[in-house]
């Protein structure tokens, strides 16, 4: 899950107005299962925006925003989450803590210690990455999330290909992060190119603010994320 900075946005009366900044800021992915969604993409409110819920001062408020699709959003429906135990892409460094299986799949990292695998695996549950059914889906979404599973498949079809090319001289770095851009899944395409860190650098350029304290100047990872600000449990 990449890991952004979400910067400051601006003072909206309605969230829907974020949605531009949001995109111009992070680029159209949904921030929880990286696919690249052209059209349709929605703000996604970390904690939910229904009135009932007890969060309606953070319906229009920045800090509570992040761009998801329509899978990952409807997973996620209107659970209130706690901050203290779910990892947040704005906020911690998710990059580290999945592993983006080959079949499609994602897994936690088995090196993490029991704390951060336990708030992994809530993070990964909430919007069910590696489920193709919920209970408020319908077949719509259902179908919808058949593409999102098998799209990571084609993803590391093309991220592998496009790692053989590169080893062959046959591709320019330019290209293969053109490609991972229009493609989306961020972390597979740092996956498959592990080790080289030109390539790994300029995909950490080429999707929008990916959080730069999360990687090193070799485009390794950093772990904790320095600005983690999981000792409050809570975002601003
Ligand atoms: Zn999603």
């Amino acid at each position: 899950m990449r890991p952004v900075d979400k910067g400051n946005g601006a003072n909206y009366t309605n969230y829907q107005d974020a949605k531009q900044d949001l995109v111009n800021q992070l680029g159209a992915y949904c921030c929880y299962c990286e696919r690249r969604i052209p059209t349709n993409i929605a703000v996604e409110h970390i904690l939910p925006k229904d009135p009932a819920l007890g969060y309606m001062h953070l319906r229009n408020n920045w800090d509570n925003f992040l761009l998801g699709c329509v899978n990952c959003n409807s997973a996620k429906s209107t659970k209130i989450i706690d901050l203290g135990t779910h990892l947040l892409p704005d906020r911690d460094n998710t990059f580290v803590v999945y592993i983006y299986e080959e079949t499609g799949s994602v897994e936690i990292n088995p090196q993490l210690d029991q704390n951060l695998a336990s708030m992994a695996t809530k993070t990964l549950d909430l919007v069910a990455l590696n489920r193709n059914d919920c209970h408020n889906w319908d077949d719509t979404i259902l179908f919808s999330a058949l593409e999102r599973f098998s799209q990571r498949v084609q993803a590391w079809v093309q991220a592998k290909q496009a790692r053989e090319d590169y080893d062959r001289g046959q591709v320019n770095i330019r290209r293969i992060c053109a490609e991972a851009a229009s493609t989306g899944f961020f972390s597979i395409w740092m996956a498959a190119f592990e080790g080289i860190s030109a390539v790994r650098l300029e995909l950490i350029r080429v999707f929008p603010n990916t959080a730069p304290d999360c990687f090193d100047q070799n485009g390794e990872v950093v772990s904790p994320r320095p600005r983690n600000r999981l000792q409050n449990s809570g975002k601003s």
